[in-house]
């Protein structure tokens, strides 16, 4: 308590600091105690629950960290959101069609997560989308035949199309979207050969190009949907077999987190015209598919760019809707039920990353004497020199020449000339050149543009108990950004800079681009360890795509999961837990039989105790040690 007084930092500082409020869409918030809490909308308004004590459950069922936590109810919350903010544009607006949501499996395909969007959604007949056979079969044995869309996309053989023709019987609605011209033969003729009409739909490029990350491939040269050539033989093909009657949907798909909402409406207003040529032809239609895109704003700054979104859910289903009606009233054609595929806006939120800090590297000078001994190399003295004649007015000098005599002294070394204890002392000096100037230079209104990076280079790096690769690949595939922060805390102020390090071994192994009001900033405010105690980080919002691009990078495996579920009186039950990866679960996807390698291990220890350099019992520890790692988990345990 006597800390609070002395230290005046409170959560509402480190909520401004952390923009929580912002990218926190509602569901998270800090407590009075300094901890990230995580608030779920029950009956009586929000019921709100500390993530710490959270860890602290799934701790005490002996779930390590590294873990996935999975909140069921914000996946809810989600799917409550997209449907009901449809729902009321739709009325609002006098649209005389309806809302149908699909989730397509592809943005989080953990059966945990697809059961949920199946018992969750069925109040809004939520449907999924499948890109596969694979994600067919898992659409065909979670839903039951309820009337809810299956829309079938990618590329599709026979064996695919059979499946989905055949679910038809048992009452699933499977829409076959044509994606290229060869699919269409094999439809037309298994539909014949089975005696069962398809529901068809056809996947177009639009001109429209959008802007973000993951949409280089939007326009005219996108690898998928069909072009206009393309599409008016398919006409032609469904026409000359008496089928337009089966092609009932229309789908396009922009690309993922689409920032602009100007994007947005284009591409609704280049796919209405398609739809209205599309029933002017004679095609039966009725379903408007615009795929996914619909953003989340990782940085909460509510702005174009690509980690942000400027519109809000309320305006971009209200925009769709608009355009939809006024395109099609003007051809007085019935307005058709419309249908998006979000994923990674319903996904994003219910998972946290949960890692502990392992150890801090921090670049401080130790120590420094009084004086320089006599024997001094002169260039040491010079770089001692420019440490003290440090000033205001003259830190782009001083920088300058501090790099110049660290490189120097650096050469001395290389050529023998100084020894290891001055080489350590001259760094020593640079360094507290370094945090000098870096003081300083931010004191000042504008830091100069070569000294900008200093903050970076002077940075701790804490180093976290996961991989990057395994679970966030697309912080080192595309740079994507996310919210990080510890989960506790927050009373006190963090007055460390730092990056975040994993544990692989590979360079690319971290984290440092973190989220700011507009642009991505280079080091992460953290407070500094205390001894004997968990230090924890969560990264929020990875809820979409994370969990399955991610790879085994020096063997690191799938960390462990639970699904919590927040219960009215504030309670909440760990629903399901996962156990991470074994390291002879990794080892088995790469080949190896964990059975025999404990054997060849146990034969050589067996060799060792016959050449008499160990004992029988010592073998009997040395084999148990190997038997423990087998299987034990990837990650570092306490
Ligand atoms: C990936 C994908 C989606 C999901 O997009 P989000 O931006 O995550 O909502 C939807 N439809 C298709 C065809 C996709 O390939």
């Amino acid at each position: 308590m006597n800390n609070q007084l002395l230290d005046p930092w409170s959560p509402e500082q480190s909520a401004d600091l952390y923009g929580i409020k912002e990218w926190g869409a509602g569901y998270f918030s800090l407590n009075a105690d300094g901890e990230v809490t995580v608030s779920a909308p029950g009956a009586e308004g929000d019921i709100t629950v500390s993530l710490m004590e959270i860890v602290s459950g799934i701790r005490q069922r002996g779930l390590p960290l590294p873990a996935i936590l999975r909140i069921e109810n914000l996946l809810d919350a989600q799917i409550v959101r997209l449907n009901e903010a449809f729902n009321s544009a739709i009325e609002s607006l006098g649209y005389q069609g309806e809302y149908r949501g699909v989730f397509p499996i592809k943005v989080n395909q953990q059966a945990q997560v697809v059961e949920e969007v199946a018992q969750f959604g069925a109040r809004y007949r939520h449907g999924l989308e499948a890109g596969s056979k694979a994600e067919l079969i898992i659409a065909l044995s979670t839903l039951k035949p309820d009337g809810r869309l299956i829309i079938c996309n990618g590329y599709k053989d026979e064996e695919f199309i059979d499946l989905g023709l055949r679910a038809q019987r048992l009452g699933y609605r499977c829409v076959f979207v044509i994606e290229t011209p060869t699919e269409l033969p094999i439809l037309i003729e298994r539909s014949q050969t089975l005696g069962i009409r398809p529901m068809i739909g056809v996947r177009v490029k639009l001109s429209s190009k959008v802007s973000g990350l993951w949409n280089k491939t939007s326009g005219d040269r996108s690898i998928f949907g069909l072009t206009t050539n393309q599409l008016v033989a398919v006409l032609d093909t469904l026409k000359s077999n008496d089928m337009l009657d089966c092609l009932q949907l229309l789908h396009y798909h922009l690309g993922s987190q689409i920032p602009n909402i100007r994007d947005i409406r284009n591409g609704v207003m280049e796919a209405c015209r398609y739809y209205v040529d599309l029933v002017k032809e004679g095609a039966a239609m009725g379903y408007l598919d615009l795929g996914g895109g619909l953003a989340v704003d990782y940085t909460g700054a509510s702005i174009n760019q690509e980690h942000s979104k400027n519109y809000s859910l309320g305006e971009y289903c209200a925009d769709i809707i608009e355009v939809v009606m006024s395109t099609l009233d003007v051809h007085e054609i019935p307005h058709p039920t419309v249908v998006t595929e979000s994923g990674r806006a319903t996904v994003a939120y219910s998972s946290i990353l949960l890692f502990n800090i392992l150890d801090v590297t921090h670049f401080e000078p130790a120590e420094l004497p009084e004086a320089l001994p006599d024997q001094t190399h002169d260039l040491i003295h010079n770089l001692k020199e420019v440490l003290e004649g440090i000033t205001p007015n003259n830190l782009q000098e001083c920088y300058n020449d501090a790099i110049y005599y660290r490189d120097e002294i650096g050469e001395l070394f290389k050529r023998g000339q100084i020894n290891l204890r001055d080489r350590s002392l001259s760094e020593n000096l640079f360094l507290e050149a370094m945090q000098r100037i870096a003081a300083q230079a931010e004191q000042e209104e504008r830091m100069p543009v070569e000294l900008e990076g200093l903050r970076e280079y002077l940075a701790d790096i804490y180093y976290g108990n996961f991989s990057v690769f395994q679970s966030l690949p697309d912080i080192w595939a595309i740079d994507q950004v996310f919210p990080v922060m510890p989960i506790h805390r927050h009373g006190e102020e963090p007055t460390r800079e730092a990056i975040l390090a994993d544990i692989t071994c590979d360079c690319d192994g971290k984290i440092d681009r973190f989220i700011d009001t507009h642009e991505v900033r280079n080091t992460l405010p953290l407070h500094p360890l205390r001894e004997n105690e968990d230090y924890i980080i969560g990264v929020f919002l990875v809820g979409a795509y994370q969990e399955t691009l991610g790879d085994l990078h020096n063997l690191l495996g799938d960390t462990a999961v639970a699904s919590v579920r927040i219960n009215p009186d504030g309670s909440f039950d760990v629903m399901k837990e996962l156990d991470g990866d074994s390291i002879a679960d990794v080892l088995s996807y790469v080949e190896y039989s964990p059975q025999s390698l404990l054997e060849k291990f146990r034969s050589t220890a067996e060799q060792a105790v016959r050449a008499g350099k160990i004992s029988a019992a010592e073998r009997r520890e040395v084999v148990q040690s190997f038997y423990a790692s087998l299987h034990g988990y990837t990650y570092y345990e306490h």
